[in-house]
């Protein structure tokens, strides 16, 4: 029988960042499933970097499990497909798809792909290895529709994955920069964005823009709760104002005035 190496999948990502990629389906993979979590990993000694051991692979299964059951939860939606996780090796990562240290999803067949990196951080529950960013993206963008705006998209995967990027705590060791760890640096910056900022500067780079668009959409959680925020998910920048007086019965420059607000009591120096 000849051996099965078909390119599954060329697709426009519509995650964290658009570019064209193709994920190979051939027999380099191994495969762990567990509840709705499927991941696919290399085989030790596929690339130079490590791949993840099959412990590793499991417990990256049960934490993707765990962090679904939080989403489900918190968004008050049921999401109840099978989810597919592609692990590649850092060395063959930046080649492959893109980046060495993040991934991209694929929401319309609920997959994401990511850098596995053999460095474990805290969760707040267990050691994890790649959070639950992307995760977020796939849930969001299937369940809640085709994102209209990148501070919607990103805000929800930051303040649902509680936070971006790490930084080192003498406690627990690694762990996720928290967004109010980014926030109250911004806000000695002078880097806080207000929604209208958020709307109309979405190139930002990724490490200004991120930490605010989660700390604004948590604040929006927060304040209205994840039904009414949820609508606002699909809706475009020039609807943005409509629908805030529609779903949240505040226009936007009233939510811009309560929003700066809240910053400067959450994040400001303490009096
Ligand atoms: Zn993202």
């Amino acid at each position: 029988m000849m051996k099965k190496t078909t390119i599954l999948l060329l697709i426009f990502l519509t995650g964290c960042t658009k570019f064209m990629v193709d994920i190979r389906k051939d027999n380099h993979w191994l495969v762990k499933e567990k509840g709705n979590i499927v991941v696919y990993y290399r085989p030790s000694g596929t690339a130079e970097a490590p791949a993840p051991t099959t412990r590793q692979a499991e417990k990256i299964a049960d934490n993707q499990n765990r962090y679904l059951q939080d989403l489900n939860d918190t968004l008050h939606l049921n999401f109840n497909e099978k989810v597919l996780v592609y692990l590649f090796n850092q060395s063959e990562a930046k080649e492959l798809i893109g980046t060495d240290g993040g991934g991209h999803a694929v929401p319309d067949v609920n997959s994401f792909y990511f850098t596995f990196i053999n460095l474990g951080f805290f969760d707040g529950v267990d050691t994890a290895y790649i959070g639950s960013h992307e995760l977020v993206h796939v849930v969001t963008h299937k369940l809640l529709g085709l994102p209209g705006t990148r501070m919607m998209s990103e805000g929800y995967a930051v303040a649902l994955s509680t936070g971006y990027g790490y930084t080192y705590d003498n406690d627990s060791g690694i762990i996720r920069k928290s967004i109010d760890r980014w926030m109250q640096q911004y806000y000695a910056e002078e880097r806080i964005l207000s929604p209208y900022g958020l709307l109309n500067q979405a190139d930002l780079p990724e490490r200004i823009f991120y930490p605010n668009a989660g700390s604004f959409v948590r604040y929006l959680i927060n304040q209205y709760g994840t039904i009414r925020v949820n609508k606002l998910f699909p809706v475009e920048k020039n609807a943005f104002d409509k629908a805030c007086k529609e779903f949240l019965n505040k226009d936007l420059s009233t939510i811009a005035d309560d929003y700066r607000i809240y910053c400067n009591h959450r994040y400001g120096p303490q009096n």
